[in-house]
C-alpha cells in the first residue's frame, strides 16, 4: 500500500515517530508522500524523507504553502521553494490549494500563491498535490489553466460533487481519498470513491488527521484526540474495495502503482 497522502513531519509525531514508521513498514506500507505546509517545516520535511528512506519505505517530499499558511510568508519563499526542487529531483509540490473552511484567509491571496506555485511545478515539470476543502469548484476553474503543463495532478481528500470529479478525470488527475470514506454518513465521498476510474485512484490517511473509525491511534494530542497513522491505511483500502466489490489486495495494489506513476513517473 502507498499512503499518497500525510505529514509525517508533524510535532505530534516527534515522540512515535520511529516506531510509527516501523509498523508502517510491518503493515504493508511500501511508500508515503510527505507533504509540507509553509516555508516553515520544508527542513522538517526532507529530515523525515532522508531518516526514513532507508526502511523499505518509499518516501515522496512535498514542498508547498498550503491554502492555510499564505500570509505573512517570508520575502524570499519562492526562491526557498526552488532551491528545496532543485536539491530533490524527484521532489513534488504540494499541499498546494484553495481551501473555503478557514475564510479568514482573504480567497484571492490564496489564488495569487497557488498560480505562483503551479508555474513554478510547470517549469520544473513537477507533479503537484492540491487541497480542495469546500472549494472544488474554483479550484477547477483555475486548474484548466494548467492541467496539461504539469506532470501529474493529485486532488487529495477529495470530497467534492460528482460533477467536478467527472472534470477532474476528465482532466487526468489523480483522486486521493481519506479516512472518511470509512463514513457510512459520507455519502458523496463514498460515491465519488466507488466510481474514479482504477487508473487514477488513489487511496490517503492525511496521517495525523481524518483518524478512520476503526484505527488504531499513533498517539493522542494534546486535546486528548487520536492521531492517525500511516498503517490505518488499511481501513481506507478495504472501504474503498467493499464500495466497489473487488478484493482489497486490488485495490492496495493497483493504487500503490499509480502512486508511483503519479508521484515519481514509474
Ligand atoms: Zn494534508
Amino acid at each position: 500500500m502507498f499512503d499518497a497522502h500525510t505529514h509525517m513531519h508533524d510535532p505530534r509525531f516527534d515522540a512515535v515517530r520511529e516506531q510509527v514508521m516501523r509498523r508502517a513498514v510491518a503493515d504493508q506500507i511500501t511508500g508515503l508522500c510527505c507533504c509540507g505546509t509553509a516555508p516553515s517545516d520544508w527542513a522538517a520535511v526532507r529530515n523525515v524523507c532522508e531518516r526514513y528512506n532507508s526502511l523499505n519505505l518509499v518516501i515522496s517530499a512535498g514542498y508547498g504553502v498550503h491554502p492555510w499558511y499564505v500570509e505573512n510568508l517570508p520575502d524570499d519563499w519562492i526562491c526557498t521553494l526552488e532551491e528545496a526542487l532543485e536539491n530533490n529531483p524527484v521532489a513534488v509540490i504540494g499541499e498546494i490549494g484553495l481551501d473555503g473552511i478557514r475564510k479568514s484567509v482573504p480567497r484571492e491571496r490564496q489564488a495569487a500563491l497557488l498560480r505562483r506555485q503551479l508555474e513554478l511545478a510547470a517549469a520544473h515539470h513537477r507533479p503537484v498535490i492540491l487541497h480542495g476543502a469546500r472549494a472544488w469548484g474554483e479550484l477547477v476553474a483555475v486548474m484548466q489553466g494548467y492541467a496539461d503543463k504539469i506532470p501529474a495532478v493529485i486532488a487529495h481528500g477529495f470530497s467534492g460533487s460528482a460533477e467536478i470529479m467527472r472534470t477532474l478525470i476528465d482532466m487526468g488527475f489523480y483522486l486521493s481519498f481519506a479516512g472518511s470514506v470509512c463514513n457510512v454518513k459520507a455519502a458523496k465521498v463514498r460515491a465519488a470513491a466507488a466510481l474514479v476510474p482504477l487508473g487514477q485512484l488513489l487511496v490517503e490517511t492525511d496521517s495525523p488527521d481524518i483518524f478512520p473509525a476503526g484505527g488504531t491511534p499513533a498517539a493522542v494530542d494534546e486535546r486528548n484526540r487520536p492521531v492517525n497513522q500511516p498503517s490505518n491505511l488499511k481501513f481506507v483500502c478495504n472501504t474503498v474495495a467493499e464500495l466497489r466489490q473487488v478484493s482489497a489486495d486490488v485495490i492496495a495494489d493497483v493504487t500503490a502503482s499509480n502512486a508511483r506513476t503519479a508521484l515519481f513517473g514509474t
